[in-house]
């Protein structure tokens, strides 16, 4: 029997969970979808109708911002969880309010305050004895960097070897939709990631860089090579605590030249700023405006060409002899558009949401506590994977994308 869910945030990634969930009635019975803007949530559902969903969508307004509208709103609907698909802003509210009213919660991106543009697990990671107390599960990070990400390391951990030494993330868009400059996932949360210094793990401790400063050609699977940039993500934290045999970890990025250029002159105008101006008379954050002036992720999907391909490469010791893994997705920004009307980040990021919160409302990956996704076990997601559209490919001591 399938359970009711609540899904907070209509944008590009909501349109996916939605849209998944809705066509899900075997894991979901009921389907709720609340934003700041109830039009774009009324604009979702109605979608879901003309392609003939077995869920209808109900739509409700909420500002997450404000824990007693979302209390009220539990209450009042009263579902099994919650998919927070908001901004990180959020979380913590949507956390406090599950609390309150005795619902599980899962999110795709880690707490941030707007004020400082730094993103750490810690804030979320100290509800576990609450959580905990309350026999309520929250599940974090679970899109798809974080999210497979962490599953992938977790299979590979589980079935191939005793020790994990060196891990990289490498994720590459080598997709074109058409615009000079816009951001695959919400602009504001995608600017302060790149602009701040990068990081990673190496023998016990994190080495600070400046940002986008490593850069080196690796080639993608049915892509080829695209200049790659090391940068700080927030599944490195969970993963060397989980992992605690991993001696570097890594995550890499593409972008495009175009990109950059955009981003570099924006960045030296001031425009990527969190902290606030006064401009006739109001106080105005030069970042937040500059989000407000680009398209919205949710509305790149039409004409974006071109693949996204995501994986996981891992050196390290099997009965004591050396094994290379590699596991990855690639996935086609046009084939997301045809089944959801999504780009490919916005669907990558939404499939594994909707398949984490099947396996809580199914029990099978339940536990009262705050987790990260690769504390669970990765086989039933992983097969989970191959059926709701995100297949994976793997190779065993095969030649790696990126080489040492
Ligand atoms: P969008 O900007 O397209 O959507 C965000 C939505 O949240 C908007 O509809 C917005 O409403 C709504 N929202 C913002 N603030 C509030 C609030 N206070 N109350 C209620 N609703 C609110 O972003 P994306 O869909 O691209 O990203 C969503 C989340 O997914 C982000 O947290 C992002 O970091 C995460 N993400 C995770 C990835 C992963 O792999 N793990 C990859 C990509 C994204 P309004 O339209 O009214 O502004």
């Amino acid at each position: 029997m399938g359970k009711k869910v609540i899904i907070i945030g209509a944008g590009g990634v909501g349109n996916v969970v939605a849209k998944k969930c809705a066509m899900n009635p075997a894991y979901f019975s009921e389907v709720v979808l609340a934003s700041r803007t109830l039009k774009k949530c009324d604009d979702i559902a109605e979608e879901c109708k003309k392609i003939g969903l077995p869920i209808e969508v109900q739509t409700r307004q909420v500002d997450a911002d404000d824990v007693p509208a979302l209390v009220q709103l539990f209450n009042q609907e009263k579902p099994f969880m919650v998919i927070n698909v908001a901004l990180p802003y959020q979380d913590l509210t949507i956390m406090d309010a599950c609390l309150a009213t005795g619902v599980h919660y899962l999110d795709t991106a880690n707490y941030e305050p707007k004020d400082v543009a730094k993103f750490e697990y810690s804030w979320q990671w100290a509800y576990q004895e609450r959580f905990k107390k309350a026999g309520l599960m929250a599940l974090l990070g679970c899109g798809f960097d974080p999210g497979v990400t962490g599953v992938y390391t977790a299979y590979a951990n589980k079935h191939y070897f005793d020790e994990m030494h060196y891990l990289d993330i490498i994720d590459c868009n080598a997709g074109d939709h058409g615009k000079a400059f816009a951001t695959n996932f919400n602009p504001e949360i995608n600017i302060r990631e790149i602009t701040q210094k990068g990081k990673y793990w190496e023998n016990g401790e994190w080495v600070e860089i400046d940002a986008m400063s490593i850069h080196k050609p690796i080639s993608y699977p049915n892509i080829g090579p695209k200049e790659s940039y090391l940068l700080y993500h927030e599944e490195l934290e969970s993963l060397v605590k989980n992992f605690p045999t991993i001696k570097r970890a890594r995550f890499w990025m593409t972008f495009g030249q175009a990109y950059l250029t955009h981003l570099e002159v924006l960045q030296n105008v001031g425009m990527t700023s969190i902290h606030p101006i006064k401009f006739n008379g109001m106080d105005i954050v030069p970042l937040e405006f500059l989000k407000a002036v680009l398209p919205e992720p949710g509305t790149l999907g039409e004409n974006y060409s071109g693949q996204t391909s995501i994986g996981v490469q891992i050196k390290g010791i099997k009965d004591e002899q050396d094994v290379s893994y590699y596991v990855y997705n690639n996935c086609h920004h046009a084939d997301c558009y045809k089944e959801v009307q999504a780009q490919g980040v916005s669907y990558t990021t939404g499939v594994p949401a909707m398949i984490g919160a099947s396996l809580m409302c199914e029990g099978v990956w339940f536990n009262p506590g705050v987790y990260n996704v690769e504390e669970f076990n990765p086989d039933p997601f992983m097969e989970l994977l191959n059926i709701h559209g995100l297949p994976w490919h793997e190779e065993v001591n095969g030649e790696l994308p990126h080489t040492y």
